[in-house]
């Protein structure tokens, strides 16, 4: 840690940590920051410069929206220089999502960027907020040598740091919602924070932070299952302005060899959709090519998500749709790695 007072801004946009339960109909809805900040008197202990800003209306994460992430990149740009991190509070429903998109938008990035929340709202006794919330910021004010230890998007949960776009939720009732099953942890907390210096990022930045918020929402996710039906498969790839089509397949990237599917597949690649193929496996990765159904696939030039998370993936289409590149471009970038959400 530097010696001068670390100043860090929390960008407040809702979620279950700032939610309260309306004593009539017992569903929870989010408070505002002050009434948050109210149930955690401790981010005053912490010794740091801490405002921040509250999104309008604080919402629960199943209504994010690209705009709002759009909106997260620009209060981010706007209070780069003032801020030594950010600490972004968000429902864990989509948290992987908005992660992921940030990582793509928020270009030469050097400062932390921590997104977290709870599984509890932080006026329960029993709430993980404080924790989450608590060590964020540390974590978000962390420094070795006057440089930011994880300058990277990373979501921060139940003693556990990920890099933002490897990472998926996986429970909905344990405290410990988040796994990334094909990244190795950033950093642990116990008793002290260990940092896992050899996985963090220090290539992200070449320069001044820019925000890139070409957003192109043309994209969908198709997941196969046995009896997939045709008809509503083929009316699917033949929607008007489809672009991106994220293919959920079984295993190392399989699909059913039926011709009806390879046809509409390849009808939609000749009218320039861009297919990325993802497996629904959560670990191991899509091997185009390695068995018989995926092989046609390839030939129909479906782009290997290799080993990509459904969230990096939907958020990796729209950004590349939404920046002018031809078809080609956009298979070829899709295929690149473009902020540590693949192995190459
Ligand atoms: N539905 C909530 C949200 O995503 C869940 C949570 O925060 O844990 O906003």
């Amino acid at each position: 840690m530097g010696t001068e007072k670390q100043s860090i801004l929390i960008i407040y946009t809702g979620g279950t940590i700032g939610m309260r339960e309306d004593p009539m109909t017992r569903t929870l809805s989010p408070m505002n920051f002050e009434m948050l900040q109210v149930e955690i008197p401790e981010l005053y202990k912490l010794g740091f410069n801490i405002e921040s800003v509250t999104f309008n209306p604080p919402i629960d994460s199943a209504n994010m929206t690209p705009a709002i992430w759009i909106e997260l990149a620009s209060t981010i740009k706007s209070n780069y220089s003032k801020y030594d991190g950010f600490v972004i509070l968000h429902g864990t429903d989509t948290m992987a999502y908005t992660a992921s998109a940030l990582s793509y938008m928020l270009e030469n990035l050097d400062k932390p960027v921590i997104m977290t929340g709870s599984q509890l709202p932080i006026g329960i006794l029993r709430t993980d907020g404080k924790e989450n919330i608590i060590t964020a910021i540390q974590i978000a004010a962390a420094q070795k040598n006057g440089k930011a230890i994880v300058p990277e998007v990373c979501i921060y949960f139940s003693s556990h740091l990920f890099r933002g776009n490897r990472t998926t939720k996986e429970d909905s009732q344990q405290f410990a919602a988040f796994m990334s099953h094909h990244y190795p942890k950033l950093a642990v907390a116990g008793v002290d924070i260990k940092y896992n210096y050899e996985k963090i990022n220090y290539t992200g930045s070449k320069g001044i932070l820019s925000i890139n918020t070409s957003i192109d929402d043309n994209v969908i996710v198709l997941k196969i299952f046995p009896g997939i039906n045709r008809r509503y498969f083929e009316a699917i790839l033949s929607l008007p302005g489809l672009k991106g089509i994220i293919l959920e397949s079984y295993g190392s990237g399989n699909m059913p060899t039926f011709p009806w599917i390879f046809e509409a597949i390849r009808e939609a690649t000749l009218s320039g959709v861009v297919f990325m193929n993802v497996s629904q496996c959560p670990g191991g990765r899509v091997k185009m090519g390695y068995y018989e159904t995926s092989r046609e696939l390839q030939e129909a030039g479906v782009v290997s998500g290799k080993d990509i998370t459904v969230e990096a993936a939907v958020t990796k289409m729209m950004f590349l749709l939404g920046q002018q590149l031809s078809v080609s471009e956009v298979k070829a970038y899709l295929s690149q790695n473009l902020s540590g959400e693949i192995e190459n």
